[in-house]
């Protein structure tokens, strides 16, 4: 499968311009949509999921005209929105039995087999019987990947998944997200980069509706060999080093300020010590051109 978006442009009627001209092309495996809050990340997954218009585009998945074909995608598409609420008094295996008949699976045995298959699948099989509402956050998280699973779609959308969850959680979740990937088209919206670094094969940046970068994320991380430089440095000095390098991260740790400087320089002196790149300087120095540095 592959998905190819094109041009995609979306203005809502206040006016905000979230989506501008976005281009990107999504094959099998897991996807990474990386961007701070307010990027469009939501307004591009929305409108891949058929729940919204753009204003001018196209996405094709396949040879399906995703924007002109809405109820056929959507038979292929399994969703799990940001705000994914539960009903809290319903079991957890009735309520995907409800939402399988939805989803026109109309023999009551079939539905429970996938059902059965599913909540083993994202390990709840022992607690199908408790109601949604006494599911801790990572709990409702496996529930919404196995209500989005079923149908066997082939395009996956997640939108910002690990958001909220304890770290436990989200590696149980990590894990049940890398399962997914072989022959499906995964989307998983982020604004964390070890999501990006952990799952994903592929990924972008999306900031004020643009898309900044697209590629392979070791790629990515490897074209900055030798060009990251760190620092610990007094808070009162950081205007200094803005001033004169390009700062793209800062950290601070036991009193002193962390910088992570940008310099294609042979050699930075100044007390900088050469660093080794990651997905986190890949993305601050693609972001930090567009956001104020000074709240990351
Ligand atoms: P993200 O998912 O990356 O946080 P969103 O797609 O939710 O970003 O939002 C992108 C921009 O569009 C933000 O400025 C947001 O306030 C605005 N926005 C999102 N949805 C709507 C809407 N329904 N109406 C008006 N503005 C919206």
């Amino acid at each position: 499968m592959k998905l190819v978006i094109d041009s995609l442009s979306k203005t809502y009627a206040n006016g905000v311009h979230a989506l501008k001209d976005v281009t990107l092309t999504m094959n099998n495996g897991m996807f990474g949509l990386l961007g701070p809050n307010g990027a469009g990340k939501s307004s591009l997954m929305r409108t891949i999921a058929t729940l919204q218009e753009a204003d001018k585009g196209s996405i094709f998945l396949d040879e399906l005209d995703v924007l002109r074909t809405k109820t056929h995608v959507r038979h292929l598409l399994g969703y799990l929105p940001q705000e994914f609420g539960v009903y809290p008094k319903i079991p957890a295996d009735k309520m995907l039995d409800h939402i399988a008949r939805l989803k026109g699976i109309g023999q009551a045995g079939e539905r429970r087999d996938i059902v059965n298959g599913l909540l083993e699948k994202v390990n709840l099989y022992k607690d199908r019987h408790r109601h949604l509402g006494t599911y801790s956050g990572g709990m409702k998280q496996r529930f919404g990947i196995a209500q989005a699973l079923i149908g066997d779609p082939k395009l996956i959308i997640v939108d910002e998944p690990t958001a909220g969850l304890d770290p436990a959680e989200r590696n149980r979740f990590y894990n049940l997200l890398s399962q997914l990937g072989q022959n499906t088209i995964v989307i998983l919206s982020t604004h964390i980069v070890e999501d990006v670094s952990t799952l994903c094969s592929s990924f972008a940046i999306i900031c004020k509706g643009e898309v900044l970068y697209a590629g392979d994320p070791e790629k990515a991380v490897a074209a900055l060999a030798g060009a990251i430089y760190s620092k610990a440095i007094d808070q009162a000095d950081i205007q200094y080093y803005r001033n004169i390098y390009k700062v793209i991260s800062t950290q601070l740790r036991a009193g002193k300020l962390h910088i992570r400087v940008l310099s294609r320089e042979a050699e930075l002196q100044d007390g900088f010590v050469a660093a080794e790149p990651n997905l986190e300087d890949v993305y601050f120095s693609n972001i930090a051109t567009r956001v104020d540095v000074n709240t990351l």
